[in-house]
């Protein structure tokens, strides 16, 4: 679909002034935003019109920071993402914000599946889960992913319940941007949401019942995961435990719906209703 855009003669994008001279690297890997179809409710629903109304945060998974971005912007690495935040804080753009890039793959949240029709995507360097421990994001990293998350949601006003992580929206097969991520940081500064894992109770596990499972299961819908209420501890549904613990109770991901976990659900969900 771009191969015969010419990439080098792309101008700048003056999405955000945060860019600096030369961080404007454009990627072949992009396309038109599309109306997202809702999968939820009565049927498909076309949205009428493309609205940017999510962001996803993201880990590179990769050694180094040229490796991404080769896989980012080539033919070859077949993905992009709109911004790459590099290890010192450079903040690197590759598509302009009105296109579609590539970053969310095979995803749902809130019933939509088109990810990348309706989200930014900022990539982390960071080496990821691929080695034993996964490394800390750096100080002035992640000064640079808030400044820059706080300008795109500013400017698109992004809601803080659509601030979200890849594992978040592919819970089967993502973990980035990991439990490693500040997302407590960044909600300090108005971005995205956070809970109060220490005031929530203890990590016992209740013996669910399947009323109290599929309960459970609805809760996580209604926050916006993509999951069926089956009324078991399946494996989507685990992964799904999972993911919501890696972004809201990092101190211990296991995948057990303990009370902790179900009261960060409730919490999450009075602050979403409210
Ligand atoms: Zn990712």
């Amino acid at each position: 679909m771009s191969e015969d855009i010419d990439v080098s003669s792309r101008p700048v994008p003056t999405d955000t002034a945060l860019l600096k001279d030369g961080d404007w690297l454009p990627s072949v890997n992009f396309n038109d935003r599309r109306p997202t179809v809702n999968l939820s409710g009565s049927g498909a629903i076309q949205r009428p019109t493309v609205k940017i109304d999510l962001l996803l945060l993201h880990y590179t998974a990769t050694p180094t920071n040229d490796y991404a971005l080769q896989l980012l912007t080539t033919p070859e690495g077949g993905v992009s993402s709109h911004y790459l935040v590099d290890g010192r804080g450079r903040i690197i753009q590759m598509v302009a914000e009105k296109h579609r890039a590539w970053h969310a793959g095979e995803s749902e949240w809130a019933g939509e599946a088109d990810i990348n029709s309706c989200s930014i995507g900022i990539e982390i360097q960071n080496q990821g889960a691929a080695l034993t421990r996964l490394p800390a994001y750096g100080v002035a990293q992640m000064a640079a992913v808030t400044e820059l998350c706080a300008d795109i949601v500013k400017r698109h006003k992004i809601h803080p319940k659509r601030v979200l992580g890849h594992s978040d929206v592919a819970p089967h097969r993502k973990q980035d941007p990991g439990a490693h991520f500040d997302w407590a940081g960044l909600a300090r500064r108005g971005i995205g949401l956070w809970l109060d894992p220490e005031s929530s109770g203890d990590n016992a596990c209740p013996d669910l019942q399947e009323a109290l499972l599929m309960d459970l299961q609805n809760k996580f819908v209604a926050i916006g995961y993509g999951l069926e209420v089956t009324g078991e501890l399946d494996q989507r549904t685990v992964q799904v435990i999972t993911a919501f613990q890696r972004h809201y109770r990092p101190s211990r991901v296991d995948g057990k719906p303990d009370f902790q976990t179900i009261r960060l659900v409730d919490q999450l969900l009075d602050i979403i209703k409210a």
